[in-house]
């Protein structure tokens, strides 16, 4: 396979990986989002009605209801990632001597990591029920400008706590709802957003250090293969110093799996390391992604019908804090680490 191919094929990917991630993120005004639209338009004239019916079946069973195709996905990847470090980048690092211990690091985070995986996908989120709801009424006031008292669940049929959403995907109320995470198949809430923010995080460090493990074992292969001082003869019959292009198309044709790997990692790395450092703000000022969207003003209108984000129908008083539920930020981490406990039930 020549250069070109190869880094098509690359490109393509990549670009799917992109569309992939706009799509779920729920952005519905994304440039992808209109892309996507417009070309679905294009297209639908000359494709077949069933296929336009299965494919729009088959997204909406993917991305609105409970599915564990991405967590199908996600341990796919991983496999794919720790197969391709274990077989080829492990060895190559252990030729040029590089520590055992540092070798090992990913292994480490893999055992962390899977273990918040896990949190993320069995914990109950906090689950609103019939038995708890008092008890979730009494832990948060409502600011009567995103919550308000007294307003019931019209499917669950219960009165909603403050800072509880109903999941459409799950069809529960969830207690402090953050958003529904489809890599974990759960909400993310009250009970498990300590083990969410874990995950991102060791996600985060694995492919942080897998990448530069790469990095130092492409650097060491470019540096003792004398590439760099290297020269072809050109078309003229000039001779022509490599250069940097030249050392990336050899790697690429070198080690294309590896090179693949390490950019899907650093594309990981960036895209979850700016959600991860959004997600700990979130914590630091006691914010809920939800509550973020909501005092934004910024809704996916599948998920909230025009009436409900009406500024007019929902005024914010002048007098509201921009941040209701922050006691400062220890307290505020302290509440996603050891989330507060129900009251007892009096027993008469
Ligand atoms: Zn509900
Ligand atoms: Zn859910």
């Amino acid at each position: 396979m020549d250069f070109l191919t190869l880094f098509g094929i690359y490109v393509l990917v990549v670009l799917a990986c992109i569309a992939l991630v706009c799509k779920y993120s729920g952005k519905q005004q994304s440039p992808f989002h209109t892309l996507f639209n417009f070309i679905t338009k294009i297209l639908a004239p000359v494709t077949p009605k069933w296929l336009q019916k299965w494919s729009q079946k088959s997204m909406h069973s993917l991305f609105h209801e409970r599915s564990n195709m991405f967590i199908y996905l996600h341990l796919v990847l991983e496999g794919a990632v720790y197969t391709e470090f274990t077989f080829e980048v492990f060895n190559f690092c252990r030729e040029m001597e590089t520590a055992l211990t540092s070798l090992c690091v990913p292994y480490v985070l893999l055992i962390f990591k899977t273990c918040f995986f896990y949190l993320c996908i069995s914990k109950d989120p906090g689950t609103v029920t019939k038995k708890r709801v008092v008890g979730q009424v009494s832990i948060y006031q409502y600011d009567r400008r995103m919550f308000h008292p007294g307003v019931h669940c019209p499917t669950c049929q219960l009165v909603k706590p403050a800072r509880s959403k109903h999941c459409r995907v799950c069809d529960r109320c969830v207690h402090r709802f953050d958003h529904h995470c489809v890599w974990v198949n759960n909400c993310i809430g009250a009970l498990n957003t300590r083990y969410f923010l874990l995950y991102l995080f060791s996600v985060c460090a694995m492919a942080g250090d897998i990448a530069l493990l790469t990095t130092d074992m492409l650097l060491h292969v470019v540096l003792r293969s004398g590439l760099l001082g290297a020269s072809y003869i050109d078309e003229y019959d000039q001779q022509q110093p490599a250069g940097f292009l030249f050392v990336i198309q050899h790697l690429f044709m070198s080690f294309p799996r590896i090179i693949f790997m390490l950019g899907f990692l650093v594309f990981v790395f960036f895209l979850l390391g700016g959600y991860a450092l959004f997600h700990s703000y979130l914590a630091l000022v006691n914010q809920t992604s939800n509550e973020w969207y909501k005092s934004r003003g910024y809704f996916c209108q599948h998920c909230h019908p025009a009436s409900a984000v009406d500024p007019l129908k929902t005024p914010v008083p002048e007098h509201s804090k921009r941040y209701f539920y922050s006691h400062g930020i220890l307290r505020n981490l302290g509440e996603i680490f050891f989330p507060p406990r129900l009251p007892k039930r009096k027993v008469n």
